[in-house]
């Protein structure tokens, strides 16, 4: 099965996916066991959510991270527009134990460089997501993109979109398309639904 799917990242030529599901658990939310989800990539083209978030998800900079504040903000609108909320947009302080680790703030959407089980040659970027079993909400993510394809157009705005709960698919043109080439700022189904 991991070898299935690492061809078919071979080929798509951006970004993300765990193989693997990984059972951990983490200091900043003690007795309860997470898990890190993979994200499946598929074949189709409709959209498909695998978690939310709750509360509204902070967005934090490592302070050695791929983009600067001004990108992230206008990633962060684009997905706004679509009915998303976020909470405030900061930049952490260098040596912040969450960066250093590779690991993701609690209730936040953290944006960091790669670390190291990145798919170099292969991705541009990759988001990870932890969510409860239970219920599927999102408490913590982390995006991680290669720095000279941080300024890249759709880049971070695809990765948000991972962060959000959402699937790669290949609608040619669509935001959440799993090849960059193929993609773009379509966003047919990922409107955040008032009584989703
Ligand atoms: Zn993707």
């Amino acid at each position: 099965m991991k070898t299935l799917l690492l061809s078919a990242m071979l080929l798509c030529g951006v970004h993300d996916h765990h193989t693997d599901a990984v059972r951990l658990t983490v200091d900043d939310i003690p007795d309860r066991e997470i898990w890190i989800h993979p994200v499946i990539p598929i074949k189709g083209n409709v959209a498909i959510r695998e978690g939310k978030w709750i509360q509204r998800p902070y967005v934090f900079i490592c302070h050695d991270g791929p983009v600067t504040e001004h990108r992230v903000r206008n990633a962060v609108r684009y997905w706004e527009r679509l009915g998303y909320t976020f909470g405030p947009i900061s930049t952490l302080e260098q040596g912040n134990e969450k960066c250093m680790t590779g690991d993701a703030v609690g209730g936040s959407i953290t944006i960091d460089i790669p670390s190291q089980d990145f798919k170099f040659g292969t991705h541009l970027g990759q988001t990870r997501t932890w969510r409860w079993t239970a219920t599927n909400e999102i408490f913590k993510a982390r995006i991680e993109i290669i720095p000279a394809w941080g300024d890249s157009e759709r880049i971070l705005e695809h990765e948000i979109g991972h962060a959000l709960g959402w699937m790669d698919m290949n609608s040619i043109g669509h935001i959440m398309h799993r090849a960059w080439s193929d993609g773009g700022l379509r966003s047919t189904g990922v409107k955040n639904e008032v009584n989703d």
